[in-house]
């Protein structure tokens, strides 16, 4: 009897008569975590990330906005344009003044996608900004762990459903990710919930990581909202260019037929000429317009118009007609010290300027660039 007991309970036959039991079991619980853990993995860097990056860049953009409009420069126009010329005039780069006059908006764009990026350069603004979104995101997707938990679910692909309808339209988990990942799924969904809080924890870490790689340049370029579309638009608003001096429309943002500028700029800035010459004119728009002079461009399909009907082709410009008009000492300033290179780049000869414009130093033109903008 005593030998018989033993024999029964020899744990070494035990688990010898036992030993297909325990190997199911031992692979059953095995592969239900393992399938639990790679399956929370698999969920959060297919399915979630993501989702979350896309949340990131669709908050950050109007963010942005928001941050740009507070600074000094995109408070109005005014200041816009203000600080753009004189950083022209700072910079002292005749090519700036060429992209600048020639395509207006371009220049503009380009000018404020650099403020904007130096801006969030600063005290790593665009990171916290970031970091902002990326934590508000994790907390609602920890809540929505929490809720789906915490109702019944059979099998893993209900709990899935419930956490994305309890994410509701925070995070867009897209369609085609949750389809792939919702095919052969076995795993054990109190598992996976613990697992997934593990690594969604690990995912947050890594994509502020990641973010932290990726240069604000690049950043931007993902954002729905492209800032310097949008603060071109809400502050500078119309980008419209005088046809003959190119000098920019001041009417702002809103549905307008006619463009203005009250100040107009010295035309060979834009490569007009004398015709019999080719010299470079120094007149200003305000002045042509009640003169006896006429001019030839595409848009007269080479015929002679008298400025003074200028609107019969340029109907949507509006030119103060004032022959007393001079040009800002700005203009004058870059007129006369880029007189060759605007020659040389409007294959025209110089302009011939006058004495005075010759004695305006650099100061005086940013002063009278303060005037211009009442900055003083
Ligand atoms: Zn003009
Ligand atoms: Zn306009």
């Amino acid at each position: 009897m005593h030998e018989d007991f033993l024999k029964e309970n020899d744990p070494h036959s035990c688990l010898k008569k036992n030993k297909e039991m325990f190997c199911d079991s031992f692979k059953d619980v095995f592969n239900q975590r393992d399938q639990s853990q790679k399956k929370a993995e698999e969920f959060t860097k297919q399915c979630l990330k993501p989702a979350v990056e896309n949340f990131v860049y669709s908050k950050v953009g109007p963010d942005i906005l928001h941050e740009m409009r507070k600074q000094s420069q995109f408070i109005a126009r005014v200041y816009s344009q203000y600080d753009i010329l004189l950083d022209l005039l700072s910079n002292h780069n005749f090519s700036e003044y060429v992209r600048y006059i020639r395509s207006y908006e371009v220049y503009v764009k380009k000018w404020i996608l650099d403020q904007t990026v130096k801006h969030l350069s600063k005290d790593s603004k665009m990171f916290e900004l970031v970091d902002q979104h990326l934590d508000s995101s994790i907390s609602s997707i920890k809540a929505a762990i929490h809720k789906a938990t915490k109702k019944t679910s059979t099998d893993l692909k209900t709990f899935i459903n419930n956490f994305c309808q309890e994410l509701g339209d925070t995070l867009v988990i897209s369609q085609d990710a949750l389809g792939d990942f919702m095919m052969l799924n076995k795993a054990n969904q109190e598992q996976f919930a613990h697992w997934f809080t593990e690594f969604v924890n690990k995912m947050v870490k890594a994509l502020k990581q990641e973010f932290k790689k990726r240069d604000i340049q690049s950043i931007l370029n993902h954002l729905d909202v492209k800032p310097q579309n949008e603060l071109f638009t809400q502050v500078i608003g119309c980008g419209k260019q005088c046809p003959f001096c190119a000098v920019a429309c001041v009417s702002g943002g809103g549905n307008h037929s006619v463009h203005e500028a009250p100040l107009h700029r010295p035309q060979g800035l834009n490569g007009y000429r004398r015709i019999n010459t080719q010299k470079l004119v120094t007149n200003i728009c305000s002045s042509s317009v009640v003169s006896d002079r006429q001019f030839i461009c595409d848009a007269t399909k080479g015929e002679m118009i008298f400025y003074k009907r200028y609107k019969e082709i340029f109907s949507d410009w509006n030119i103060p007609a004032d022959g007393s008009y001079e040009a800002s000492d700005y203009w004058k300033y870059v007129m006369a010290t880029f007189n060759e290179e605007f020659a040389k780049e409007h294959s025209a000869k110089p302009a011939d300027i006058p004495t005075t414009w010759k004695d305006i130093t650099r100061l005086q033109a940013q002063q009278s660039l303060k005037d211009s903008f009442n900055m003083n």
